[in-house]
């Protein structure tokens, strides 16, 4: 069976204080035994890289809260100004890595390939991917979404292997959905879920029914719990929601 996951992504958001004070908040709630179970959810917190360390440093041992950044380079190491390779995000205590968010493929330019690049350099150093797919409001309206989506996976298999997808989580976020109020229907997000196991699955039956598959996008508390319900949605890729720790602990516990 699997596991259930919750991860916030900040995103480019608040100050230090701001951060400490976030965690301070979701961990008391945790402690309280308001963020659900947490052998039945694992929570994922990924807040800009800067703050990793210090967000590392306020969680209690046996908390079972992962800490996660939102992007990596490719590359290990050399002349490559300002960017972040995955040894650095473990060297601080990462365990995952947000690749291939809509922000970054639309913002950053980040192609399938260089994505894959990515997931593979993760994979190989031992940092779980967390690998976000998802199509914009015009693929969906053209009825090409698992066109999209698959080509997306395509790419990471073609270069990594199927094996890869047992060494990642995907997230499936509908680009139309995140940050903008409008959430997938359950029956929309389960339908893409289904046909991402199922594309996983075909390639590699064992690998396809263990992966992780995490809807995203304006995911609350309000709707989480009709969407986790879904047999393919195994938790949430948070944004906007996941800057409240009250809001993020009742949406873990929706999954938990
Ligand atoms: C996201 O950016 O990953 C996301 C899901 O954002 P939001 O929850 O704000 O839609």
């Amino acid at each position: 069976m699997r596991k259930a996951m919750v991860a916030g992504n900040w995103k480019m958001n608040g100050s230090s204080k701001e951060a400490l004070s976030l965690v301070r908040g979701f961990v008391e709630l945790q402690q309280a035994g308001d963020a659900g179970d947490s052998n039945k959810v694992g929570v994922v917190l990924c807040p800009s890289e800067l703050y990793i360390p210090q967000v590392k440093s306020l969680l209690p041992e046996g908390s079972g809260i992962a800490v996660g950044a939102q992007n990596a380079s490719d590359k290990l190491s050399g002349a490559h100004t300002g960017e972040v390779s995955v040894e650095m995000l473990l060297d601080v205590g990462c365990e995952y890595v947000i690749l291939g968010h809509s922000e970054r493929r639309a913002l950053y330019a980040e192609s399938d390939a260089v994505v894959a690049a990515k997931v593979r350099q993760a994979i190989e150093s031992g940092i779980t991917p967390i690998l976000c797919v998802g199509e914009s409001q015009q693929e969906r309206e053209a009825g090409v979404t698992m066109g999209v989506v698959e080509r997306q996976l395509a790419a990471i298999a073609d270069l990594c292997g199927i094996e890869a997808f047992g060494k990642s989580v995907v997230a499936y976020e509908p680009v139309w959905a995140i940050g903008t109020g409008l959430t997938a229907t359950p029956e929309q997000a389960q339908a893409v879920h289904a046909g991402i196991r199922s594309w996983v699955s075909s390639r590699d039956a064992v690998v396809g029914q263990g992966l992780q598959i995490l809807y995203g996008g304006s995911v609350k508390a309000s709707n989480a719990e009709s969407l986790f319900a879904c047999e393919d949605i195994d938790g949430g890729l948070i944004g906007g929601a996941s800057l409240d720790a009250g809001e993020f602990a009742a949406i873990c516990r929706a999954a938990g």
